[in-house]
């Protein structure tokens, strides 16, 4: 296999670099910044005196890439949820709880049972989820589900923004469809709700850091790439500025980097150029918490807060599609979500404790049909460079799942295509 250089020690990066060096592969990633992780790391913040994320991430048991990938680092220990499957909600406007109980098999006769379905919907209503199955590639989730309605208040939006970190209206229906087709429409073992044990960098990072060196790959931090040098069908050298490497015949290059580094780096290459923030907001209690029923997660409909989550005596609430709130002073966001959560957590309204707050203002690309579009291939028209990120077009929304099957999609690629990829120098 030929000796591959990797650019970005995101989750992308670090799929395909254990995809490649568990075979064997001669690898090395180099990363910008100081830190792995990317987009999905942990950090110690010094006021809250906690390691917490900078956002929460909710995964799927069905997201089978990432489950694969905690395998290969031996970290399959290192997500934690509800078994059987479980999602607790509260409408904050009416006081009214349920839980969502998919069944196990493919058949989802739980949406017969009006104790595991949304409350005040109707079998019929969910009838509509069959469009997903048939929408076309300019077909948004509210084209299939409508916009009103209990339903689409309490399942299909918190849903569509979860998912898709792009509003309902313009969220592309096909992605929501490949989350359906391959967690709920999968039965409950599919479906099970997954959040890291320790945090992000516990689970996704550090123990890929770790695996690495012993199958013989390297990481280089403070290595940002500036210049890829070119033959006409080729890549043939990497400038990183105080550093210049050569490629040799059949070296690979994979670039795993964010859609705005990929278009600088790469000529004429078409990628998603709109985004949406995700704002998180993390408060430290008192004491530790634990959300009734004693689940690590809430949903949330009618509020500002989307989400709550719980670690310790971290309580932390996530807002996806969040570019208006993003906008707002640090404290009205911390009173609003504050105000949401407080008495879930059996806390004081008045009392808002030491907050952090983590605006993400660019955490994924905006999830419409026509930024879908413009995912590009894993293979460029340059024979040994090859793409790898949540935003590349791996059929799935920009999550977790994405970024790493496109790291093992870039795996795959290479090592499919060693021989050719340097025959055609
Ligand atoms: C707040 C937030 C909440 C989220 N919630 C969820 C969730 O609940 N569930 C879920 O599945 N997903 C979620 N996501 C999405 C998930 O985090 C991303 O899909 C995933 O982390 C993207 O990984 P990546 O490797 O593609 O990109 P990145 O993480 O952006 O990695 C790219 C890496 O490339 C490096 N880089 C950039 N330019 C260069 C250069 N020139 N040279 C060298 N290195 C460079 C960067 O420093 C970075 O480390 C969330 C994202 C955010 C921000």
């Amino acid at each position: 296999m030929p000796r591959t250089h990797i650019i970005g020690a995101g989750l992308a990066g670090l799929a395909t670099a254990v995809s490649l060096a568990r075979h064997g592969g001669d690898v090395t990633v180099y990363e910008a910044s100081g830190h792995a992780g990317g987009r999905c790391r942990s950090f110690f913040d010094a006021k809250l005196e906690r390691t917490i994320d900078n956002g929460n991430h909710l995964l799927l048991s069905g997201n089978q890439a990432t489950m694969c990938y905690l395998a290969d680092i031996k970290a399959t220990d290192s997500l934690i949820g509800p078994v059987p499957a479980c999602f607790p909600f509260l409408d904050l406007r009416t006081g009214q709880r349920w839980r969502l109980r998919p069944n196990a098999g493919r058949v989802p006769w739980w949406i017969l049972d009006s104790r595991r379905r949304v409350p005040d919907t109707k079998v019929w209503n969910y009838v509509s989820a069959l469009r997903f199955s048939m929408a076309g590639t300019d077909t948004t989730v509210t084209d299939c589900v409508g916009d009103t309605g209990v339903l689409f208040e309490r399942f299909w939006r918190p849903l569509a923004v979860g998912a898709l970190n792009t509003p309902a209206r313009a969220g592309a229906a096909q992605l929501l469809w490949s989350v359906l087709r391959e967690t709920f429409a999968q039965g409950e073992a599919a479906c099970r709700p997954r959040i890291p044990k320790r945090g992000l960098s516990a689970a996704f990072v550090e123990p890929a850091l770790n695996s690495l060196p012993q199958m013989g790959a390297t990481v280089r931090f403070g290595h940002r790439l500036r210049r890829i040098s070119y033959t006409s069908r080729r890549v043939n050298g990497l400038d990183f500025g105080s550093k210049r490497i050569r490629l040799r015949d059949g070296e690979a290059v994979v670039l795993a980097v964010p859609p705005p580094a990929a278009a600088e780096l790469v000529p004429a290459l078409t990628v998603p150029d709109d985004t949406h923030a995700i704002v998180n907001v993390h408060f430290r209690l008192t004491s530790p918490a634990g959300l009734p029923p004693k689940l690590p997660l809430l949903g949330l409909i009618g509020g500002t807060a989307q989400w709550l989550f719980v670690r310790g005596d971290v309580a932390s609430i996530t807002v996806s599609a969040a570019d208006a709130l993003a906008s707002e002073p640090a404290e009205s966001i911390a009173r609003k979500t504050w105000n949401d959560v407080a008495a879930e957590l059996d806390q004081e309204r008045d009392e808002l404790p030491p907050y952090r707050i983590v605006k993400e203002k660019r955490a994924t690309f905006a999830q419409t049909p026509n930024q879908v579009k413009r995912r590009p291939q894993t293979g460029t028209e340059f024979a040994n460079l090859y793409l790898a990120g949540d935003w590349i077009d791996t059929g799935l929304p920009a999550t977790i799942e994405s970024a790493i099957r496109s790291g093992q999609m870039a795996a795959r690629a290479i090592a499919g295509n060693g021989a050719a990829g340097a025959s055609r120098a």
